[in-house]
C-alpha cells in the first residue's frame, strides 16, 4: 500500500470537521455556505499536498491530519472569505490621490448625502416644483456654472468618458489638432490617440515632443478641421527647452478660423494652489475665462469628490452633448450626483472647502502639524518595535493621481528600521496588507515609512493596533 493512499484515507470528512468547536462557533454567525466551502477547500488542499508528495515522502507522519488542525485552518479561511472584497483601508503612503487606493476619500457632507439618497426615494428625475418629470442633469449644472463661470455643464461617468463624448459630439468624422507634446497616456488605459480614434475624430499631430507653436496649429487647419484639443500633461513634466501655446492664444486662433477649442484639464482644480504655497495648476475658471469652448475634468482627483467626468462650456455645445445617444451610456447615477453636489457645495465657502474636503486638508496640512503627528506615531511604534529602531525623518509626500506630477510636499515620516534577524520586511508588509483594516505604506529597503499626511487622525490608534498584531504574530 502506498503511503499516500494511507494518508488519504486518514483525511477527516467534511461532517467530522464541522463538529469541531471552532467551526461550530463560526456557523452561528457566518453563512453555512462560506464555512462549508472553506472546509472543502482545506480538505482538497491537503489531498493535493499528499498526492503531490507521492513517491517522494517516506515520512507519512509529516502530515498532521487531526480534525482539530484542519478545522483551525478551515476557520481562518472561512473568516477570510467572509470579509468583503472591496473594503476600507489605511493609506500611510502619503500619496493623496492614489488611483489604486480609490482616489479621493469623500468629505463627510458627501457621505451623509450618499446615506440619505441611498436609503430613500428621491427626486432624481422629478421636478418638485412642477410635479412633472425632471432631468437628472439639473441638480448639478447651476452649481458647477456658479463655481466655474461657465455657461453650461454636464456630468458624466468619468473624465475619459467626458473627453470621448466631447470629441464624438463635435468632431466625429473630422480632424482634431493636437500638439505632439500632449499625446499623453494616463493610468495605462487612457491614451489620447486611442480615445480619439474611438470617438470617430481624426487626429492631426502638430509640433514636436518638446515644442509646439501657434503657427503649427494654424498650418494644420483645413476645411475638414473641427477643433483644437489641448491636454493637460497631468502625470509628467518636461524640463529644458519647451514651448506650448496657452489656452487664450489657442482659443483666439480657433475663433478666428471658426473652430472649437476643447481642453482636457485632467484634475479639475477650483482653488488657487499658489495661494497655499503649492505649485501652479490651471483652474477650471481660468480656462473658462480664456475662452475654451469645452473643458473636461475628473470629479475624484483634485476636486476631491466622487468619480465623475465634468464638461463645462458653451451652452449650445453642452446641449448637443446632452442629446447625444452616447450620453446615456455614460450617465451618472444618483449616488454620484448626491456626493458631487455635496462636495461642490463646500466650495461655495473656500475656508470650508479647505477644512472639510479631505484632499484639500491633506494638500494644505502644515509641516508643524505633520511633525507632531509623526512624533506621536513614532511613540506608538516604539512600544511595538523598541525605541532604538524608530525615528522621525523629513521627507516629501506626493499628490499622485495624474495631478501635480513634480510637486513635492514637505512632510515628516515615522520610520521603523527592521532588525536583520527579525521578520523579513516584505513579510511584514504583506501581513499589514491583510490586516483589519489593511495598512498600505512605503517600504524603503528594510525601513517601514508611515506618512501622517494621508492618515485620518482617528485612524492612528487602529494603525498601531494592526502593526502591533502583524509584528507579534511571527508565523
Ligand atoms: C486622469 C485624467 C484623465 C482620465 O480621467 P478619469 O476620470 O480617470 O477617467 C484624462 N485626462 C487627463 C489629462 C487626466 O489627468
Amino acid at each position: 500500500m502506498d503511503d499516500h493512499q494511507n494518508l488519504l484515507r486518514k483525511l477527516p470528512a467534511v461532517d467530522r470537521l464541522l463538529q469541531e468547536e471552532v467551526l461550530a462557533n463560526l456557523l452561528t454567525f457566518l453563512p453555512r455556505r462560506i464555512v462549508l466551502e472553506a472546509v472543502q477547500e482545506t480538505i482538497a488542499s491537503y489531498r493535493e499536498a499528499i498526492t503531490g508528495r507521492a513517491g517522494t515522502s517516506n515520512n507519512p507522519e509529516a502530515f498532521d491530519l487531526s480534525p482539530a488542525v484542519l478545522a483551525k485552518e478551515a476557520a481562518v479561511l472561512a473568516e477570510k472569505k467572509a470579509v468583503p472584497n472591496l473594503r476600507a483601508l489605511i493609506n500611510a503612503t502619503g500619496i493623496i490621490i492614489h488611483t489604486n487606493l480609490g482616489r479621493a476619500p469623500l468629505p463627510e457632507a458627501a457621505v451623509k448625502a450618499l446615506n440619505s439618497i441611498a436609503a430613500n426615494y428621491n427626486n432624481l428625475e422629478y421636478s418638485l416644483d412642477s410635479g412633472k418629470r425632471g432631468s437628472r442633469h439639473e441638480h448639478l449644472e447651476e452649481l458647477i456654472c456658479d463655481l466655474s463661470g461657465a455657461e453650461a455643464a454636464i456630468v458624466l461617468n468619468n473624465n475619459a468618458g467626458a473627453v470621448f463624448l466631447a470629441l464624438n459630439d463635435v468632431a466625429s468624422g473630422r480632424e482634431v489638432v493636437v500638439s505632439r507634446g500632449q499625446l499623453v497616456e494616463i493610468g495605462g488605459s487612457f491614451r489620447i490617440p486611442d480615445i480619439m480614434a474611438a470617438s470617430g475624430a481624426k487626429l492631426t499631430e502638430v509640433g514636436t515632443t518638446n515644442k509646439t507653436y501657434l503657427r503649427d496649429y494654424e498650418a494644420a487647419v483645413n476645411e475638414n478641421t473641427a477643433a483644437f484639443l489641448k491636454v493637460h500633461a497631468s502625470n509628467y513634466h518636461m524640463v529644458g527647452f519647451t514651448a506650448e501655446v496657452n489656452a487664450a492664444e489657442l482659443a483666439d486662433l480657433a475663433y478666428r478660423h471658426g473652430l472649437l477649442l476643447i481642453e482636457d484639464l485632467g484634475s479639475g482644480v477650483l482653488l488657487d494652489l499658489e495661494k497655499y504655497g503649492l505649485p501652479f495648476e490651471p483652474r477650471v475658471q481660468d480656462s473658462v475665462a480664456a475662452g475654451v469652448d469645452l473643458i473636461t475634468f475628473s470629479g475624484d482627483k483634485m476636486l476631491g469628490g466622487p468619480q465623475a467626468g465634468i464638461i463645462v462650456g458653451r451652452k449650445d455645445l453642452i446641449s448637443s452633448i446632452r442629446s447625444n445617444q452616447l450620453a446615456r451610456t455614460l450617465r451618472v447615477d444618483k449616488f454620484t450626483i448626491a456626493a458631487l453636489e455635496a462636495t461642490l457645495r463646500l466650495y461655495l465657502d473656500e475656508e470650508k472647502a479647505l477644512q472639510e474636503i479631505p484632499v484639500w486638508r491633506m494638500l494644505t496640512a502644515g509641516e508643524g502639524v505633520l511633525k507632531t503627528r509623526a512624533d506621536n506615531l513614532a511613540r506608538g511604534l516604539s512600544k511595538i518595535f523598541g525605541a532604538e529602531k524608530v525615528s522621525v525623518v523629513a521627507s516629501v509626500s506626493k499628490v499622485g493621481g495624474g495631478a501635480l506630477p513634480t510637486a513635492e510636499l514637505p512632510t515628516w515620516l515615522a520610520a521603523v528600521k527592521l532588525p536583520e534577524e527579525g521578520m523579513h520586511p516584505d513579510k511584514l508588509v504583506e501581513k499589514l496588507r491583510s490586516g483589519r483594516p489593511p495598512v498600505i505604506l512605503r517600504l524603503q529597503h528594510d525601513t517601514l515609512l508611515f506618512d501622517p499626511r494621508t492618515l485620518f487622525e482617528d485612524q492612528e490608534a487602529t494603525l498601531l493596533e494592526v502593526v502591533g498584531k502583524a509584528y507579534q504574530t511571527q508565523s
